[in-house]
């Protein structure tokens, strides 16, 4: 008999199309979904129940993360005042140190850090495979189960080393062959396309600087025939576009579609800098974007045109991106930040409190092709949900609860549901021990740093 969970006594945020929001609502979830939502108290349910009490809470959707690279979380704080190029040479010889262990412990502690800020389901895009490195897609599908996150990881790959002129030093790039049939193999082992699937493979040559036009083309033709969708990073940075100016003569966007790479399956990291005639391409085309508002003021790289983005169509997500350029990795920071910046470059109308909160939600869901099953509170979508604490010191009076959630700090959780399972529980996670996923960090941090001397 399927678990019943009544969340009742809180505003709720459904962030469905209408808007639709409660000052004082419930909603009741059966197994896995969500079967009831309204306003007041909630109906009477038969059998075995657990009820939360929503007095002071705000309910919305779960955030959805559309960017990351979970590896990085154990070399947070290196490289803290480079360029991306500069931080990007410091952190490769480290990197290619990574082992499963090491990805296993990582990934472990960025999902935790997701889950305690409201994320729940989280991307990942790892693209470093040192070639004794063994089954690192594995190890952090392990870690997602361990969290209980839904999770999307991203068969990431680099063709390019540096001896043949790109930025990755070679004994972490394989070849455009071995890069196919493990790509292939990802897809064959772990993809599951079912209604409410826990796990969704992607495949993501890393970026046009790092990788060849060959990659990127085999890639999208593999991707499509298996049925799974496609990312990358593209127009991070000004010293990117110089390059495929030099390069491909041309720019990042223009180059993407040359490749086949616009389409609705297919979705860019950051997408900072872009023309108009880009923006009209990826609206046209369906080419969804995740924006990382807070990596990319850590790394320098510009203010990307998300307001403009969201005004042409175009499907728009956000996202924390790894971990060395944000070590706060919270997720509920992000539509804070993708409202600042939006504000700072196109005035107060630019972006308001509720659009942030859906680019959060269901703006990520629509990126990664799932919002038929999750990013809105609606009967019959998939139960993952975040209850925010709006009663304590830091947001007790703030007149709005989503103005709360958006422009106060973050409110510790009072719980993470996740699927229908409880992953947070006032504050803690659930699922794994936090004390003992914290210690693990810290000696694979140590222990990888040293190993790259
Ligand atoms: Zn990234």
């Amino acid at each position: 008999m399927d678990t019943v969970i009544v969340i009742e006594d809180c505003a709720v945020a459904t962030v469905d199309a209408l808007g639709t929001e409660y000052r004082r609502g419930h909603v009741v979830l059966r197994g896995n979904r969500i079967d009831v939502v309204g306003a007041g108290a909630a109906p009477a349910v038969d059998g075995q129940v657990q009820r939360i009490d929503g007095r002071g809470c705000l309910l919305t959707p779960g955030l959805v993360n559309t960017h990351h690279h979970l590896y990085q979380w154990i070399t947070r704080g290196l490289a803290a005042d480079n360029t991306l190029f500069e931080w990007l040479t410091t952190l490769y010889p480290i990197w290619a140190g990574i082992d499963e262990e090491a990805v296993r412990v990582a990934a472990t502690g960025g999902l935790a850090a997701l889950a305690r800020t409201g994320c729940t389901t989280s991307t990942d895009h790892h693209y470093v495979f040192p070639h004794e490195g063994g089954d690192l897609l594995g190890a952090e599908i392990a870690a997602a189960a361990d969290v209980g996150l839904r999770f999307h990881p991203c068969r990431g790959s680099m063709d390019l080393g540096t001896s043949a002129g790109g930025l990755p030093p070679d004994q972490v790039v394989q070849t455009l062959d071995a890069i196919l049939v493990d790509s292939a193999e990802a897809i064959a082992r772990h993809h599951d396309s079912s209604f409410d699937s826990m796990l969704r493979i992607a495949l993501a040559p890393c970026s046009p600087f790092s990788v060849t036009p060959e990659l990127l083309r085999e890639s999208a033709v593999l991707a499509r025939e298996s049925g799974v969708r496609l990312h990358t990073h593209v127009a991070e940075t000004i010293d990117e576009q110089d390059y495929c100016a030099q390069t491909f003569g041309c720019t990042p966007a223009q180059y993407m579609e040359q490749l086949g790479w616009v389409g609705p399956d297919v979705w860019w990291a950051h997408a900072i800098h872009l023309d108009d005639t880009a923006i009209d391409t990826m609206a046209k085309t369906g080419t969804g974007v995740a924006h990382c508002p807070t990596s990319n003021a850590r790394i320098g790289a510009g203010v990307a045109r998300a307001a403009d983005l969201v005004r042409a169509g175009v499907p728009v997500g956000l996202g924390v991106d790894g971990a060395a350029s944000n070590e706060s990795s919270s997720m509920i920071e992000e539509p804070r930040n993708a409202l600042f910046y939006a504000r700072n470059r196109g005035g107060p109308r630019a972006m308001t409190v509720r659009t942030s909160l859906a680019l959060a939600t269901i703006g990520g869901a629509r990126v990664l092709g799932r919002d038929a099953e999750i990013g809105s509170i609606e009967p019959g979508k998939l139960a993952d949900l975040a209850l925010w604490r709006l009663d304590t010191p830091a947001h007790a009076g703030i007149d709005d609860p989503v103005t709360a959630l958006v422009l106060g700090s973050a409110p510790p959780l009072a719980a993470l549901i996740v699927n229908g399972r409880t992953v947070v529980r006032d504050g803690r996670l659930c699922t794994v021990d936090e004390d003992t996923v914290g210690a693990e960090v810290a000696k694979a941090q140590a222990a990888l740093v040293a190993k790259a001397g």
